[in-house]
């Protein structure tokens, strides 16, 4: 591994070059603590394997002052701290063992969700909850939204101490993927977009920027890089003017709320956009270059089991929908809502628990392998939902509904790598094209010999420019929407043995999609680039527009 310093991931001591002291360096003690955290660290090592039981255990035998324990926070700062005293060398095994959820920065990036201020939404779902101190549709007790309000939706605040917090449980914070959450992100002012945008960049670069270009371009080549931003909105918020602005902003993947792909639904749900609208906006979003992550919700008002199924199928058959990534979120009955109320009166009974697992596990045996399930619930803490679901994991029971009946889940997230060591010599790469908006897309993938993914590239071919509207940048163009590789999220420049990560993967799904797009008669490729990205893109030879990169096939 060289002889960089393993931990430049960590947040530095405060220095003038720091926006604020947010990244707050709290160094751990090695007198008073020294020998208990090597203690630790030896025995943890000793270990064959590491549970959270063994963990425990270990934790006990060395007590923090003699009577608590230490946090993973100070375990991971304590092995830096001896590391850095010559107490002990660094491996990277033993920071792993100690990372606190490793689960969360296995797809090689880590996300920061950020919230918006309160504000009122265009929309009137009638199932949508009306948190007065929250943003629409969230609930202050809502993990997550506890950060924001502790930060009074600050949004250099909130990115600051979410990159610390990762950065103290030993995640490498290098590569960020920045999820702006709060109702329709379009219905906020442009000036407040640009503002909040601005300062999660100025978070990351640790220092602030005049304007909004200024944070883009330190960005690029920051310590810590913005590799993906997300915004969620409305398909009636969707026109070309809003894909090109949220381009300036920097944005790489949208969410878009479609929730059922019947207009009759919609409308006694009250949601003010009809199929059509919905059609539109995923064409056109796709056509700019954006990832799709739509929300879809069984069991809203009029909606039974069999016609969710049926809704279900709907969003792969229609080929102006078919996202990249979905969020399957259970209609949740919660107090103060006009779903509420009509259930008061007996017009609206949420699904039973058997009957929403067998949906749920239904759904989840169509989804096609170019998609990922990201959620299969929503977060809403027990004590909102008034009746229906409580089970927070409704997820693992559709997946063991699923086992029992033979079946698997072939979406993309269940078949991850997720950090296992891969070896690029035995990876295959694989194609699936399916016809999708206006054009072709060709899902490329890197597979392990048992069908894992080490990485993947959407590749979009626009066949029909005349149905859909394009950004003037694009015309002509092959556009790679997504590249992603999949590997613990390691240090920017770092190689770790058998992690997939920066060993090629991107290089070859790369060459691959110039190949493909070659083949099918295109002269140029274009690339939805994220801020922090950039800087790769150049090094392959993209060359930089006004809001894509490109470079000659
Ligand atoms: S659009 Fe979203 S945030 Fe707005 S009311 Fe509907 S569900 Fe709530």
């Amino acid at each position: 591994m060289g002889h960089r310093n393993r931990f430049a991931h960590l947040p530095p001591p405060p220095d003038q070059r720091h926006a604020s002291d947010a990244w707050k360096y709290d160094p751990v003690d090695l007198a008073r603590h020294g020998e208990q955290i090597q203690g630790i660290i030896e025995a943890i090592r000793a270990e064959p394997e590491v549970d959270q039981r063994t963990l425990r255990a270990i934790l006990r035998r060395f007590p923090r002052d003699g009577q608590g324990f230490f946090s993973k926070s100070e375990l991971v700062r304590g092995y830096q701290a001896l590391c850095d005293s010559g107490a002990l060398t660094f491996d990277r095994d033993t920071l792993l063992r100690l990372q606190m959820k490793p689960v969360r920065t296995l797809s090689g990036v880590a996300p920061v969700a950020v919230l918006t201020k309160p504000a009122g939404c265009p929309g009137k779902c009638i199932f949508c909850p009306n948190d007065p101190e929250m943003p629409k549709s969230y609930l202050s007790w809502e993990p997550g939204a506890q950060r924001a309000l502790r930060h009074e939706f600050d949004p250099f605040e909130q990115t600051a101490s979410r990159i610390a917090a990762l950065s103290n449980n030993g995640h490498p914070a290098q590569k960020i993927e920045l999820i702006i959450l709060g109702a329709t992100w379009s219905a906020y002012p442009r000036p407040y977009q640009q503002w909040f945008v601005q300062r999660c960049l100025d978070a990351m670069n640790g220092v602030d920027s005049a304007s909004l270009a200024e944070a883009q371009a330190l960005n690029e080549r920051a310590a810590v890089r913005c590799v993906g931003m997300t915004v969620e909105t409305r398909p009636d918020w969707v026109s070309l003017d809003e894909a090109v602005w949220l381009r300036m902003l920097g944005v790489t993947r949208v969410q878009l709320g479609i929730q059922s792909l019947n207009d009759h639904i919609l409308e006694i749900n009250r949601r003010g956009h009809d199929m059509a609208t919905a059609r539109h906006a995923s064409r056109l979003l796709r056509a700019a270059g954006f990832k799709l992550l739509m929300h879809w919700m069984p069991n809203l008002l009029g909606a039974t089991p069999e016609s969710d199924r049926r809704d279900y199928l709907r969003l792969w058959r229609d080929t102006d929908i078919r996202p990249d990534e979905l969020k399957l979120y259970p209609c949740s009955l919660i107090a103060g809502t006009d779903l509420y109320e009509i259930w008061r009166q007996g017009g609206y009974q949420p699904y039973d628990h058997e009957t929403l697992v067998d949906l749920l596990a239904d759904c989840k045996a169509a989804t096609p392998r170019y998609c990922r399930l990201d959620r299969v619930i929503r977060d809403i803490p027990a004590n909102y939902v008034v009746v229906g679901n409580q089970f927070a994991n409704l997820r693992e029971m559709a997946k063991m509904r699923l086992r029992e009946s033979g079946r698997r889940c072939q979406c993309i997230r269940c078949r991850e790598v997720r950090g296992n060591a891969v070896n690029i010599q035995d990876l295959r790469l694989a194609g699936l094209k399916y016809r999708a908006g206006g054009g072709q897309e060709t899902f490329l993938s890197m597979k392990t010999p048992d069908g894992r993914l080490a990485g993947f590239l959407r590749l979009h071919l626009p066949t029909a420019p005349e149905v859909v509207e394009t950004p003037a940048e694009l015309t002509g163009c092959a556009i790679i929407r997504q590249l992603h590789v999949y590997g613990p999220s390691l240090p920017i420049g770092d190689a770790s043995d058998g992690e997939a990560q920066h060993r090629g993967i991107g290089q070859e799904l790369l060459a691959a999609a110039a190949r493909t797009a070659r083949r099918a008669g295109y002269r140029r490729l274009a690339v939805i680039a994220s801020i922090g990205t950039r800087e790769y893109y150049r090094q392959h030879g993209f060359e930089d527009g006004d809001l894509y990169m490109a470079r000659d096939l």
